[in-house]
């Protein structure tokens, strides 16, 4: 019996975890990856010349990656746990909000300064549902996709799915916080990734609130060492050794379909070329497929009035490489617990609805929110990044 063939498009963490798959299950696999290296945006960079030490370009944290990858594909991946979830300086004050994982009384201490006591109790209720809600999804995360109803049939507390499911989490977080900065704090979760305001009746902000709060079914994000390069590294280095093809430097151009299977045509150093394959996994956006399959698309830029736009956003990343982290006017804080999770900076939950009004708008919130956000490189020299 011949073998099966898989042509994927896209060599990101995703497609290279396909392909690790496929090819241990006797697939013959092609990864076409139109960049010149792997990982797509899980990947480590020397971000800056003359210094050697390699940061994680984009995605920095894991969370998303069950354990069972791990051990199914072999990868020797370390992951470096986060005592410190986040702080937030309050400006104009020498006050702050310190998350501290490890040690309950001291959050509560710094919720207390904050004149937010009671959102302590509020904060621990809530994280409460998020990990129950975590217990029963994260699971299903390697199982065929349930619909919304199937799940909503199946779910063990109706009120905590009609919260964090059916209606705008914004809503959950204005009930139950009253200080706008530990609303704000708990609110950015359900942003990054997506630009939605604080009522986000599209649900969006849900979808990315949730993704932020199952991982590993506790929600914890962890620092790759060695960066992101290292997770998507090691799933390169894995679906190699199990005969996966992985071609660089191939971009996709047409993917047309017939009852015998699907042509793949593709450029590669100048030249076109065509692939057949029994199967096309795309590891690609939904609207690069669109065009692969020769629909239309809309132009990069547009506003995303339709599904097949290509999404546009408003954020951006800046990698900085320090030798000293930056002193606080928080005297109760060391800058080593401080910038040991999620560093948030003008982020409350007004300021984050009057940023996304003011972008929506096209104008340049000022002032601009932010979030640091520290990972280890490889290099104990030039630790902080
Ligand atoms: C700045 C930033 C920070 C982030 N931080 C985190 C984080 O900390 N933790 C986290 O879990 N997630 C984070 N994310 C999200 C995460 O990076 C993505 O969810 C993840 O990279 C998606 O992986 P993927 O393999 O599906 O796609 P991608 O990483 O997008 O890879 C797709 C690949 O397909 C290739 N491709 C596309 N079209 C073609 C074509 N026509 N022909 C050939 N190749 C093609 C692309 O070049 C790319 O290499 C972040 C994202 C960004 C942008």
């Amino acid at each position: 019996m011949t073998k099966k063939s898989v042509v994927i498009v896209g060599g990101g963490h995703n497609g290279l975890t396909a392909a690790a798959y496929l090819a241990k299950a006797g697939v013959e696999v092609t990864v076409l990856e139109r960049l010149s290296n792997f990982g797509g945006a899980a990947v480590s960079a020397q971000a800056f010349e003359g210094i050697d030490a390699r940061l994680s370009r984009y995605s920095y944290l894991v969370s998303l990656l069950p354990q069972q990858v791990i051990e199914d594909l072999g990868l020797n991946i370390s992951l470096a746990k986060r005592r410190y979830s986040s702080y937030t300086p309050i400006p104009g004050s020498t006050k702050g909000l310190l998350v501290d994982n490890h040690d309950a009384e001291a959050t509560r201490e710094s919720f207390e300064a904050l004149g937010a006591v009671d959102d302590f109790v509020a904060w621990r209720n809530f994280y409460s549902q998020t990990q129950q809600l975590a217990k029963e999804l994260w699971p299903s995360v390697l199982s065929p996709l349930r619909t919304r109803s199937e799940w909503r049939a199946n779910s063990t507390d109706a009120a905590i799915w009609e919260r964090f499911i059916e209606r705008p989490v914004g809503n959950a977080i204005a009930s139950d916080f009253s200080d706008d900065w530990v609303r704000g704090v708990v609110y950015t979760d359900a942003l990054i990734g997506t630009f939605s305001p604080n009522q986000d009746e599209t649900l969006n902000a849900n979808r990315c609130f949730l993704y932020h709060v199952i991982g590993g079914g506790t929600g914890d994000w962890n620092v790759p060492i060695g960066g992101m390069g290292a997770v998507s590294g090691e799933l390169e280095r894995a679906a190699i050794s199990y005969g996966a093809k992985l071609v660089s430097d191939a971009e996709v151009l047409e993917i047309s379909t017939s009852s015998q299977g699907a042509i793949v045509r593709y450029r590669s150093a100048g030249q076109e070329h065509e692939l057949k394959a029994d199967l096309v996994l795309a590891n690609s956006s939904r609207q690069e497929l669109t065009k692969l399959m020769g629909g239309k698309t809309e132009t990069v830029g547009s506003q995303p009035s339709t599904s097949e736009a290509y999404p546009f956003g408003a954020q951006v990343k800046v990698n900085l490489l320090l030798k000293r982290l930056p002193k606080l006017k928080d005297s109760s804080v060391t800058p080593e617990a401080a910038f040991g999770g999620t560093f948030h900076i003008n982020e409350s939950f007004e300021q984050l609805q009057s940023a996304y009004e003011l972008a929506s708008r096209g104008e340049i919130p000022n002032p601009m929110p932010m979030r640091d956000l520290l990972s280890l490189t490889n290099r104990p020299k030039h630790p902080w990044c």
